[in-house]
This record gives structure tokens, C-alpha cells and sequence, in this order.
């Protein structure tokens, strides 16, 4: 654990605290011990904003080892929605840019490979990923995968063999990176003079007016608005000319950036004005925690009146929201996965066990709590195919809903 010096975006020692969550267990670590998930250390979930570029980010890092460890459950492939959102993007990206044969891609943070896939008959075609499982699924597939942290060095390293890029992604890598600065000029190196660079990332706007403060996690160690990206970015050698609001991940922004300067967009203006002025009401922090506690004090009536209870899903941003609440095993009985990587295993800090979706279906309990609230309606219709109509289901980001 380490509390951070200076600035990950552009290396400033101006930090200023914004703001905590309390003690918090890394939420993306997944026992097959309750004890071991009850007894996971817990490190300080901060935020802080550098005054020179505006970038928020953790005040407190977590050893990178423990962040992607060898079984990092997370498979981006599981989840239909994204794979057509991706689907999309890549036509998109190949009308906008002219990407076809003898065009060649470079993808951080590639999972296994999914995105990857859309661009195949392009003539280069690399990701580079650090997690060792979703990477190796990615190269039996015949997606050719380097396993390893994109950085700089990293980037001199891909060069050598597969010469500059024209176009390179980064589908909700930027935030999982503390090493922000070196993966930045490690694009600025592959990149060629004219290729582009694209990035999804959560949109901090999003996040913090909508009160979702569960997507605060240890490793996201940044919260880009477009004002700090832009900052960020430029002090890194590119420049975003043009971007988009997209309603994935509960709000995120597609960035195009490149090594000229070029002429912003006016879809680009308009973004950054409307940013500029929902950040000018009010101290937006300030109140980003005050929602906070208020979604936390009003889950706990709901569980005292009316619990035990039992969950849907087990992402990394329900855990955060279990742990902020402080609520065990003991006041949520299981929850139900998608993801066989999960199932018989608990979840950190709290211990609650996760079963199958079949186990959520046919047990008694009707009050359930959906983690994933950003695709509450895919799951509730799930339920409804069952014909099972005496569930009842809870949100609790931003304020607590039971529909
Ligand atoms: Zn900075």
C-alpha cells in the first residue's frame, strides 16, 4: 500500500484531498475460504484531484500484484450487451478511418481477445494483456496476444517487430493503469503520424453527479472528465479532437485522440461546455460523498426492517457498495454469478457465498438485491422468463428503488 505523491496523469506534487469511503478490501478478490474473504487486509478508498490537470484518482494504491493476480475473474466475453457494443464500435472505427486490409491494430488491455476479433482481416492484429488466463484464451483463439503491462518500454519492445500502428484501442484499460504516464508515451511511440487513438473510458461526470459511487474501486486508479483527459493527454504528447457520451458501464466517453494537433469537433465543444457547466453548480464532491452516505443509511433501514436478504451478481462495484454498508454473510444470505470463475466462492470483506443463477431462482427468499444496476433490465426480464412473480428486486445506486 502506498499513498500517492504525486499526480499518475501528468506528475504534479499539487494533490488535494477530495474525500474518503472508509477501509476497504481489494473488491475484486474472490476466496474459496469464507474466513480468508472475511479476513482480506483492508487499505484506505480515497479520492484525490491534482490541481495542475484535474485528474481524480485513489490516494491510496494497492500493490499492482494484487490487483491482477493470475485468477482475475473478469472475462469480458460473458456479457452480451458489451460484445454488440463492441460489434458496433469496430464497424464504426473502420468507416471513420478507412481500417481494412493492410491496416494494422494494437489493443491494450485485450482481454481474451474479443474485440480483437472484429478487426481480423486487418494485417496486424496485437493485443497486449496482462492477465495470464483471459490471455491465453485469447491466443488459443488465434488472436495474437504479447502478455504484459503496456508501457513505454513495452512499446519499444512491439515496435521492433510489428513497426508503428494506425490505430490503437483501449476499451476501459485507462483507468487500470497507475503507470498512466509511461503507457501514454508508449501510445505516442506506436502510434503512426497519422493513426488514432481510441479510448472508452467511465466518465467521471457520470459518476459523480449520478451518485454512483460504487464505481470508486481500488483499481480504478483515475476518473476522467473530459477536462482532465484533455489535460492529461496533452501533457503526454496527444491530443483528443473528438468524443462521444455512451451509456455503457452506467456512462462512459469514447475519446479520439492523436499525435497532431487537430481542430476540435463541435460534438467535442459541446461536450466540454456542458461538462464545464454541470461542474460549476455547487461543490460536486462535497456532495458526491454526502449521496454516498445517504444510499449507505438507507440500504441499512431497508435491511433491518426487512432482511435477511439475498443478491444478484457479484461485480467488483457491489462489493464496494457491501463493504461501504459494512453488511456480512449475516444480513445477505448468497448471491447468484454468471460466471462459473465465481461460483463456490465468497465475496471479499463480507463473506457472502455465490452460487449459480439457478440457486437465486428457486429459493424462497423474494427480496433481491441487483449489484450490476447498470443492467437491471436484461436481469429482471431474465426473471420474468422464469414466471416467477413474486421477487422483488432493489437498487440502491444512485437512491434505493424496489420495483
Ligand atoms: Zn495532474
Amino acid at each position: 500500500m502506498r499513498l500517492i505523491m504525486n499526480c499518475i496523469g501528468c506528475g504534479s506534487k499539487n494533490i488535494d484531498a477530495l474525500g474518503t469511503l472508509g477501509k476497504l478490501p481489494n473488491c475484486n478478490r474472490f476466496e474459496l475460504s469464507q474466513q480468508e474473504a472475511l479476513d482480506l487486509p483492508k487499505y484506505e478508498l480515497d479520492l484525490v484531484k491534482c490541481s495542475t490537470c484535474n485528474l481524480v484518482q485513489v490516494g491510496t494504491h494497492l500493490p499492482v500484484i494484487e490487483v491482477f493476480s493470475d485468477n482475475y475473474p473478469y472475462f469480458s466475453s460473458y456479457s452480451k450487451s458489451w460484445l454488440d457494443h463492441c460489434k458496433l464500435a469496430a464497424k464504426s472505427y473502420k468507416e471513420m478511418f478507412n481500417i481494412g486490409m493492410g491496416s494494422s491494430i494494437l489493443e491494450i488491455g485485450s482481454n481474451d481477445g474479443y474485440f480483437l476479433k472484429y478487426f481480423n482481416e486487418c494485417s496486424v492484429v496485437l493485443g497486449v494483456e496482462p492477465t495470464k488466463g483471459p490471455a491465453e484464451v485469447a491466443i488459443k483463439d488465434g488472436v495474437k496476444t504479447k502478455i504484459d503491462f503496456f508501457n513505454d518500454d513495452v512499446a519499444v519492445e512491439i515496435i521492433k517487430d510489428e513497426g508503428q500502428f494506425d490505430l490503437i484501442l483501449s476499451n476501459n484499460m485507462l483507468a487500470h493503469t497507475p503507470d498512466l504516464m509511461s503507457v501514454l508515451s508508449g501510445v505516442r511511440r506506436a502510434l503512426n503520424d497519422a493513426g488514432k487513438f481510441i479510448v472508452e473510458v467511465q466518465y467521471a461526470a457520470d459518476m459523480f453527479l449520478g451518485g454512483k459511487f460504487d464505481t470508486v474501486y481500488h483499481e480504478h486508479f483515475c476518473y476522467y472528465t473530459l477536462n482532465s483527459a484533455i489535460s492529461v493527454f496533452e501533457k503526454n504528447g496527444l491530443y483528443i479532437s473528438d468524443a462521444e457520451h455512451l451509456i455503457t458501464h452506467g456512462g462512459s466517453i469514447r475519446l479520439y485522440a492523436s499525435k497532431q494537433k487537430i481542430a476540435k469537433t463541435d460534438r467535442l465543444k459541446n461536450l466540454i461546455e456542458k461538462e464545464f457547466e454541470q461542474f460549476s453548480i455547487g461543490n460536486v464532491y462535497t456532495e458526491f460523498f454526502i449521496k454516498a452516505e445517504a444510499s449507505k443509511n438507507n440500504f441499512l433501514k431497508y435491511i433491518n426492517d426487512n432482511g435477511p436478504i439475498v443478491c444478484y451478481g457479484a461485480p467488483t462495484k457491489g462489493n464496494v457498495f457491501l463493504n461501504y454498508c459494512g453488511v456480512t454473510y449475516k444480513d445477505i444470505k448468497f448471491t447468484s454469478d454468471m460466471s462459473p470463475l465465481k461460483h463456490n466462492r465468497y465475496c471479499p470483506g463480507s463473506g457472502i457465498p455465490i452460487y449459480s443463477v439457478d440457486k437465486i431462482i428457486y429459493d424462497k427468499y423474494s427480496d433481491i438485491l441487483i449489484l450490476p444496476w447498470n443492467i437491471k433490465t436484461e436481469i429482471i426480464k431474465q426473471f420474468n422468463e422464469y414466471k416467477i412473480g413474486t421477487k422483488k428486486f432493489i437498487t440502491t445506486i444512485p437512491e434505493l428503488l424496489v420495483v
